[in-house]
């Protein structure tokens, strides 16, 4: 499968479309086949082998892109074949005292998809079930911006600990309306 891949030495002379192997199968994993994505400061910082949030460089050859929706490729963990899937962007354990705070985002032992671990500018990818939700009526526009540019707007309005009234008090997801509102 085709993927945009950066390799030695890091930088945007290094980044290509080549072809690389198909994702394996991963423990509670879920193939996705990509269907768009963002592209964000964070990709530029990794096709440049800068440190990102104290997280290492990958090591090249590597997948870029850490922002992307797909198409679920199978029946599996209670997702349904050809359902439409946002990929959440960060890597967690789950167990560590910030993710049972709900602060996952910033998990002790984690970390961001697309820089600790390959991307998704490719065709396929597998994605642990838990780092998937599902897009309902969103827009792919709309559904594509949340990983990052939604949730970095999202936790800018929260991290002050006073959200606005409204955004609590909707059945639109929050990370949509945080968006929406800072555009
Ligand atoms: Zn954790």
């Amino acid at each position: 499968m085709l993927a945009v891949v950066v390799d030695k030495p890091f930088g945007i002379e290094s980044l290509r479309v080549t072809d690389v192997k198909e994702p394996g199968e991963m423990e509670n994993g879920v193939r996705i086949r990509v269907t768009m994505g963002g592209i964000n400061p964070l990709d530029y910082a990794v096709v440049n082998g800068r440190v990102l949030y104290n997280l290492n460089p990958p090591l090249p050859p590597h997948i870029v892109g850490s922002e992307i929706i797909g198409v679920v490729e199978e029946d599996k963990y209670g997702f349904r074949k050809g359902e439409k899937v946002i990929v959440y962007d960060r890597v967690f354990d789950g167990t560590c005292d910030l993710c049972l705070s709900g602060n996952e985002h910033i998990c002790r032992n984690g970390g961001i998809w697309g820089v600790v671990t390959n991307g998704g500018f490719t065709e396929h990818v597998v994605v642990s079930k838990e780092a998937l939700f599902r897009q309902g009526s969103l827009s792919d526009e709309v559904a594509v911006s949340i990983p990052i540019a939604a949730l970095t707007a999202y936790h800018a309005l929260m991290r002050p600990g006073r959200p606005p009234p409204s955004l609590c008090s909707s059945t639109v997801p929050l990370e949509t309306q945080a968006s929406l509102r800072c555009r």
